[in-house]
Formats: C-alpha cells, sequence, structure tokens
C-alpha cells in the first residue's frame, strides 16, 4: 500500500505534470521522484530516498522553507516551473494528513522578484488567426499590452525585442518550433484562448478587445495562466490594457535594431555602447524603462514629436530648473514594482514608506513644473495631485526605520494608535519593572551576581550560580538547574511575566493588522500612484534628454514632411562619446526624393559604417524626440529605417551567410517605401566577387529606377564599378571617405566628400593591421598580376574611370624597411641588435 501522504502527493502532482513540486512537510519543501533527480544536480543538494510504501522507495530531496526563494529562482531561471504546495488547514485540526495543495506557480515568466530594475520582465502569449495575436504581461510593474499584426516577421520583431521571459502558445503553434527558438514556451490549452475572463476583469476596455480580436485571444490565455498560477491573488496594480498602432510607432526590425545598436551592443550584447546607453541619465528604474520604450518605438506622428521637442528645449534652458526636477528625481523609487507588491500583499513596511516619501516628492514636483510655459509639462501637475493625505497618513503611521518582518511589531509610529501606545508602554514599562527588580532581588539576598533573564520555553527567571545557593530565599521556586546555576520564579514574577508577554503578542498582532489596513488603503489608490508614476517617468526621460543635449551640445532638429534631411555637422552619438573630445570629425547629409541615393566609397576602417549609421541615429533620435548630435538638422519623417551590413553571421538561425543577406535585401525591397530610410553597407560581400558586384549593382539600380519608388539610401560598397550608376541616374550620387597619402602610408580624414574614391588602399589598411612584410610584398605583386590578366574584364571595361591601384603606382618601401629587411639578426649579440634599435631610432 502507498502511504497516505504519498498518494495525496501523487494527487497534487497530477495537477502539474510540467512543473517541479515544492511539497511542504515540516520546515521543508519536499521534492519527490523525477522531480528531485532533475532539481538536487541543479539546486547542488544531496538526493537521498524515502520509503513510498509496499517496500518502494522513491528519490528525495528537500530545501528549507526559510531559503526556499534562492532555490527556487534557481530552478526558475534554468528553465523550469515550479509549483509551490502549502499545507492549507492548520495541522492541528487535521484528522488524519493534513491538507496540502498549491498555491502559486511560479514559472520564468511569473516572477516578479530578482529581476532587472531597468528593463522589464514579460510573459507573452501568442495565437493565430489569419492574423498574429501578441500579449504581453510584466507582472512587476502591471504593464499589459496587446498587438496585433499579419506579418509573422512583425511578430518575430516585436517578440525580438520584448525579450519575453516565457511564452504561451496553442498546441497547433507550439509545434512551429523553430519560430520560438531561444524562448521557454508554455502550451496552453485552446480553449483558453477563448475565454472570457478579460470582460469582467477590464470591462472598460471591451471596445479594444474587439478591435483586435486575435490578440484578445492571445491575452485571455495569459490571464487566464496568472489566475491559475496566482490562485487567490488579484493582481490589482493591472488596471488597464494598453495597444500600440503601426501607424504611429515606427517599426524596427531586428537586424535594424541590432545593427544601429540601440539598446544592445554587436559584440557583447550588453547596453555598453548603445545609443540607449548615451541618452540615459535617468535617475529612476521608472524613467530608465521608459526611456528604453521610447527608444524601441519612436514616434511618427509630428504634433508628437513636437511635443516631446518642446518639453526637452524648455528643460535645456536656464530659466527652468532643470537641476531642481533632478534633484527631486534622485529620490524617488520604483513606484510601479512597489504597487506591484502591494497588489500581491508582499509589501512590507519599508516598502510602504518608500512609497509614501516618494509620493512626499509631489507638492515640490508640482510647485516647479507649475512654472512651465513652452511644454506640456505643466499638464502634468493635476496627475500628480490627490495623494497628499494618504502621504502624511503614512508618514504618520509608520515608523521610520521599520524591521523587514510585518510579524515582529516596531512598524507602527508612536503616536498614530492610542491602542498600540498603551500595549507598548506596558511591553516596555514592564522591561523596566523587570530591571527594578533585579536590584530589588539583589539587596534582598545580597546575591550580587542575580540575574533576571529570559528563554521562550521558560519564560522570565532569576538565575542564581550554585556557590551563592545557600542565599536563596524560601520564596523562590526551582525551575531549571543548569550546570553552574539555578533558575526560580516567584510568583510576583509570575504575574507580571502574563502581563507583559501578553501585551507584546498583542501589540505584533495589532501592527501587523494596522499595517494590513494601510495596505489596503494604498491599494485603492493604485489608479491615481500609477498615474503619478507614468508622469514621473516621463518627466524623469525628459529632464535626462535635456540634460545630455546640454552636454553634448545636441541641437534641436527641425521636423518637417517635405521629403529633405539635411544635416549640417551630424556626429555619430556613441563613436563620439568613445573618443577623446574634439576628435570626432562631423559630416553633412543632403539627401532629398530628387537625390536620393548616395553611393559611397573609401577603403575600409575610412568611416562608411560609422557615416551611414550617424545619418540613421539622427533620424531615429528625431522621431524618438531627442535632441541631436548636429550644428544643423532638418529631418523629414521618415516611415521607416532599414539597414543591411553585409556577411554578419547568422549561425544561430543555421543559413549561409549570402542567403540571410538575400532575406534581408528582399525584406527592405519588399517593405521600404518612398518614405523610408535605408542603410546597406557592403552588400553583396558574403559571395563571390562577380555574383556580389552584379547583386549589389542591380539593388542599386532598383532603387533608383522608379520614379515613385525613392527611398533615401546610403549604400556604402567596395565595388567602384558602382560609381557609374552617378551618369545614368539623377537621383543618384556618389560621396566617398577622404584619405591623405604620406609615403606608404595613408591617413583617415574621416571627411565625406563628394564624388568616387579613387583607390580601395587595401594593402595600405592590411599594413596599418600590422600584417607581416612578406606578405604585404606578396599581396602587392598578386595584385599586379591580376590587373595584368584583367581578370575581370567585363567590369573592368565598365569602369574605366575609376583609377585601378597598380603596382607601379605604389611608392617603393622605406629604405629602412629594406635595410631591416636585410638584416643579420641570426650573427649579432643581443646587444648589438638593442644597439641597432637605438641608432634606428635616431635615423627615423
Ligand atoms: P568603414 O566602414 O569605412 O570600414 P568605420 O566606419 O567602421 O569604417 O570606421 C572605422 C573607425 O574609424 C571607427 O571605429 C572610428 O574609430 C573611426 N571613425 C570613423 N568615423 C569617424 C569620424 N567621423 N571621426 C573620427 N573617427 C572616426
Amino acid at each position: 500500500m502507498t502511504t497516505p501522504m504519498m498518494k495525496q502527493y501523487q494527487g497534487i502532482k497530477a495537477k502539474v505534470p510540467d512543473a517541479i513540486l515544492f511539497y511542504r512537510l515540516g520546515d521543508f519543501y519536499e521534492m519527490f521522484g523525477e522531480d528531485a533527480e532533475l532539481a538536487a544536480p541543479i539546486l547542488q543538494i544531496a538526493l537521498t530516498s524515502r520509503d513510498a510504501g509496499e517496500g518502494k522507495r522513491i528519490p528525495m530531496c528537500g530545501v528549507p522553507y526559510h531559503a526556499a526563494e534562492t532555490y527556487l529562482i534557481k530552478l526558475v531561471s534554468t528553465g523550469h516551473k515550479v509549483a509551490i504546495c502549502e499545507q492549507v488547514e492548520d495541522p492541528k485540526a487535521a484528522k488524519g494528513i493534513v491538507k496540502r495543495d498549491i498555491i502559486r506557480i511560479v514559472s520564468p515568466g511569473t516572477l516578479t522578484e530578482f529581476i532587472s530594475e531597468r528593463s522589464n520582465h514579460y510573459l507573452a502569449s501568442v495565437f493565430f488567426d489569419t492574423q498574429w495575436g501578441l500579449s504581453f504581461l510584466d507582472l512587476s510593474t502591471g504593464e499589459f499590452t496587446i498587438f496585433q499584426t499579419a506579418e509573422s516577421e512583425v511578430l518575430l520583431a516585436e517578440l525580438s525585442l520584448i525579450h519575453p521571459a516565457e511564452i504561451l502558445l496553442p498546441p497547433e503553434l507550439m509545434k512551429k518550433s523553430k519560430l520560438w527558438v531561444g524562448y521557454f514556451c508554455s502550451i496552453r490549452d485552446r480553449s483558453s484562448y477563448q475565454s472570457r475572463v478579460l470582460d469582467q476583469r477590464f470591462p472598460g476596455q471591451a471596445s479594444l478587445l474587439e478591435e483586435f480580436p486575435v490578440a484578445a485571444s492571445a491575452a485571455a490565455a495569459l490571464w487566464e495562466y496568472v489566475l491559475e498560477t496566482m490562485p487567490g491573488v488579484d493582481p490589482s496594480h493591472i488596471v488597464e490594457i494598453k495597444t500600440y498602432r503601426s501607424e504611429q510607432r515606427m517599426f524596427l526590425d531586428q537586424w535594424t535594431r541590432r545593427n544601429l545598436e540601440l539598446t544592445e551592443s554587436l559584440r557583447n550584447q550588453g547596453r555598453k555602447g548603445t545609443l540607449l546607453s548615451v541618452l540615459d541619465m535617468t535617475q529612476t528604474a521608472l524613467g530608465g524603462r521608459l526611456l528604453r520604450h521610447w527608444i524601441d518605438k519612436p514616434l511618427l506622428v509630428e504634433a508628437e514629436i513636437e511635443q516631446r521637442l518642446n518639453n526637452v528645449e524648455e528643460l535645456t534652458s536656464d530659466s527652468f530648473s532643470r537641476q531642481d526636477l533632478s534633484k527631486i528625481l534622485a529620490k524617488v523609487y520604483d513606484l510601479e514594482r512597489l504597487m506591484g507588491r502591494v497588489s500581491y500583499g508582499t509589501a512590507n513596511a519599508k516598502d510602504l514608506l518608500s512609497l509614501a516619501q516618494t509620493l512626499a516628492l509631489l507638492p515640490e514636483l508640482r510647485e516647479v513644473l507649475k512654472a512651465s510655459t513652452a511644454g506640456s509639462l505643466k499638464a502634468k501637475v493635476p496627475l500628480l495631485e490627490g495623494l497628499d493625505p494618504l502621504v502624511h497618513k503614512l508618514l504618520d503611521a509608520l515608523n521610520p526605520s521599520p524591521p523587514i518582518s510585518l510579524r515582529d511589531g516596531n512598524i507602527i509610529k508612536t503616536g498614530y494608535s492610542q491602542e498600540v501606545d498603551e500595549l507598548r508602554s506596558i511591553a516596555t514599562g514592564g522591561k523596566e519593572w523587570v530591571a527594578k527588580l533585579e536590584n530589588a532581588e539583589r539587596e534582598r539576598t545580597g546575591i550580587r551576581s542575580l540575574k533576571i533573564g529570559y528563554t521562550k520555553v521558560f519564560g522570565y527567571y532569576i538565575e542564581i550560580t550554585h556557590s551563592n545557593a545557600r542565599l536563596v530565599p524560601e520564596d523562590y521556586i526551582r525551575k531549571q538547574t543548569l550546570s553552574n546555576a539555578e533558575r526560580f520564579v516567584t510568583p510576583e514574577l509570575k504575574e507580571y511575566e502574563q502581563k507583559i508577554l501578553g501585551a507584546e503578542e498583542r501589540l505584533k498582532e495589532l501592527e501587523f493588522e494596522l499595517f494590513q489596513t494601510l495596505r489596503e488603503e494604498v491599494r485603492s489608490y493604485t489608479q491615481v500612484i500609477l498615474r503619478a508614476a507614468d508622469s514621473l517617468a516621463e518627466i524623469d526621460v525628459y529632464v535626462s534628454l535635456a540634460e545630455i543635449a546640454v552636454r553634448k551640445r545636441y541641437t534641436r532638429p527641425q521636423i518637417t514632411t517635405d521629403g529633405q534631411i539635411s544635416i549640417t555637422e551630424g556626429r555619430h552619438p556613441v563613436v563620439e562619446d568613445m573618443l577623446e573630445a574634439g576628435v570626432f570629425v562631423p559630416n553633412d547629409t543632403q539627401l532629398s526624393f530628387d537625390h536620393h541615393l548616395a553611393v559611397i566609397t573609401g577603403p575600409n576602417m575610412a568611416g562608411k559604417s560609422t557615416y551611414m549609421r550617424q545619418v540613421a541615429l539622427i533620424v531615429l533620435m528625431a522621431h524618438i524626440g531627442s535632441f541631436v548630435p548636429a550644428k544643423q538638422a532638418a529631418i523629414s519623417l521618415v516611415d521607416r529605417i532599414f539597414t543591411r551590413v553585409g556577411a554578419s553571421d547568422d549561425l544561430a538561425a543555421g543559413q549561409s551567410t549570402f542567403m540571410v543577406e538575400m532575406h534581408e535585401v528582399a525584406h527592405i525591397l519588399k517593405y521600404a517605401t518612398k518614405k523610408s530610410l535605408i542603410i546597406l553597407d557592403e552588400i553583396g560581400r558574403g559571395t563571390a566577387t562577380f555574383d556580389g558586384l552584379s547583386i549589389a549593382w542591380a539593388v542599386a539600380e532598383y532603387l533608383v529606377q522608379h520614379p515613385e519608388f525613392t527611398p533615401k539610401t546610403l549604400f556604402a560598397t567596395h565595388y567602384h564599378e558602382l560609381t557609374q550608376l552617378e551618369d545614368d541616374f539623377p537621383g543618384l550620387f556618389n560621396l566617398h571617405v577622404g584619405v591623405k597619402e604620406r609615403g606608404e602610408d595613408i591617413i583617415f580624414l574621416h571627411k565625406i566628400l563628394p564624388g568616387r574614391a579613387d583607390r580601395s588602399y587595401g594593402i595600405q589598411v592590411a599594413r596599418l593591421a600590422g600584417l607581416p612584410h612578406e606578405l604585404l610584398q606578396r599581396a602587392k605583386t598578386l595584385l599586379l598580376e591580376l590587373e595584368a590578366t584583367k581578370s575581370v574584364p567585363s567590369l573592368a571595361d565598365s569602369s574605366q574611370a575609376v583609377t585601378q591601384f597598380s603596382f607601379f603606382d605604389l611608392p617603393k618601401p622605406h629604405p629602412l624597411l629594406e635595410e631591416l629587411a636585410q638584416l643579420p639578426l641570426e650573427d649579432m649579440t643581443s646587444r648589438q641588435a638593442l644597439q641597432y634599435l637605438f641608432d634606428l631610432r635616431d635615423r627615423i
């Protein structure tokens, strides 16, 4: 026979086959069977076994319940789900085995603790029904969004943007595993996508849900999952469902986001070297997350952009106190996550105090904002009202340095509740009484070492060492004998003990009750607090953008719709930041519908990529509502920015480089419009020379041949042949990056100039990179041979205007190098060699 406990365990485990079950037994959460075998090595804990009845043993491991959180996080962060099963009735009242049930399921997406402060942590849900529906929720902040699209590519880009910790899928989509590579996915019953749970919970949003029915289905399944994983908890801080419409926000595909290094750098995946890292001087976690959203989703509506720019501009001026706002923001806590904890009932006294301290800043903030004239900052004032009474109440009620635990008292400030004050005075007064009694008993007995102490088990006692045993008075009652002392009580002491302990117990209970009432009161302000949080986040982002604009000498872009992009002395915000001040060479840009494709040539390392990205970033920053790194900029709104960098590997997707490259180019040509901005960096590089050249050529032609399709394009290429297109197509013009020759060396000027580059200087660049002399000589010979045999005949014909780099043009190697090459090093002593080096240095 299976033991009754094992029977209960199996019943509960059957409800959560895909989760590891933490089964509460005394002070431990125990795991059994396969769960134990799976978890033990991950948690690095011992795997034992337990009698399961019928003489069978079952593997088992366990973690102490008070330290369970760390273990739980470890399992969840390695991609597992954990179901927590507790005793749900008082063991004393239980007949037979204590009733247990699952109180929470923690999965990667439903984790609300130990997550990054400056970014969101999303649970997502996807559904398909002629369109793709996406819904995602950050349980810690309450942000709940739906989005619908016809394109799977757009869906995937959105997923890569929000990077959900977990995706919920119906069975038929789960099968399309290629789409979800790299994500933790949970399968959901198809019926839960038809659930009507949202209608009751968000009655005001029926029309939004109707407008996007597929996304609403995804959201329904998501909400059901939330309710299922947190039975009995109402996440009250989730107050609305938002959406964004594709005509209002610029969509950036994954490649563009990656190439432009907006929020993640190409190399190390971190924040360093990204646009976000340059623009982010926000002081609050709220602002930090919002700025990331702004960069992820630039605006397309002119009026909205202008409004942001107005706010930034006002904050850059001396007349308006950016510093005052900054000082206030520095003291702001993460209101969204605090409200999350309030709604889950996990907020402690410190949390409520942080909340109150933050809200207490609002009156001062309103005063500063009232002075605003130009922007919409003044309009934030009413959004920051309505919380002062709550603040006063919290600050009056809460002890300014409360303990973490809610059960040990010391939470409520003296003066807030008469009952608390009375109980406290009995409890502490009682302690004084004990001290007095101690003195009195010392006098009475003449025992100087007499002590009154307290233990949980025995209560108060009088302790007297054995050596003084003869002095113990008659009325002492012996309680306990220790190795060197005896412990006694007196009736008087017992009586007092009752009174003190009763008061202490009651006090702790009362403080906890009062705290819960306060927490409920805070919860009733959820909407108002979250509204203030939104405004604080926005103000923080504006202050940050203004601070950066001032520090880095950015200017306000003029926003137009005339189709022209005109930048004077533009800079790359990130590259500029990495170089010493004044080293970055600014460059101009002129693009219009008539003059819309620039073919950019110049040696490697000259600065082509930097220039093109700089243009894309300036245009993007203007759409975010930020000032831009330029002396002057007039930016006509674009509908999208595309970038494609040749020959980057995408091994993860298992596609060949060239295939990926062509796929992306096809994507651009399909989705770009007359109003788009396209950056093409060395396309065609991923295949053999002729293929590559032909494709690059055809792409360039395609982009200038259609009068109605004139996307502004920057096209960097090492195929110099493309520069001839300028003669045939008026929309196309050539740019090159200036270099200066000095002897065999070249100096990069990083200056973008009109016209084509005449050479590629490959060998010089290789030399700068430190390739061996011998190898470079060989390369020169090869170049000469190749040119002599004209192995690129058809193209060579068409590229007569381009001066090919010829061996005979090469200056002879420096005489010192020739001398060095002849040096009989083998025959020299190290002293001689060193002497030679010194001589050499003098001769340079
Ligand atoms: P390319 O694309 O032509 O190979 P990059 O744009 O990658 O060259 O530039 C190479 C390096 O040159 C950059 O990492 C940067 O350090 C420097 N550089 C590029 N443009 C500039 C500039 N305008 N001013 C100063 N340094 C620059």
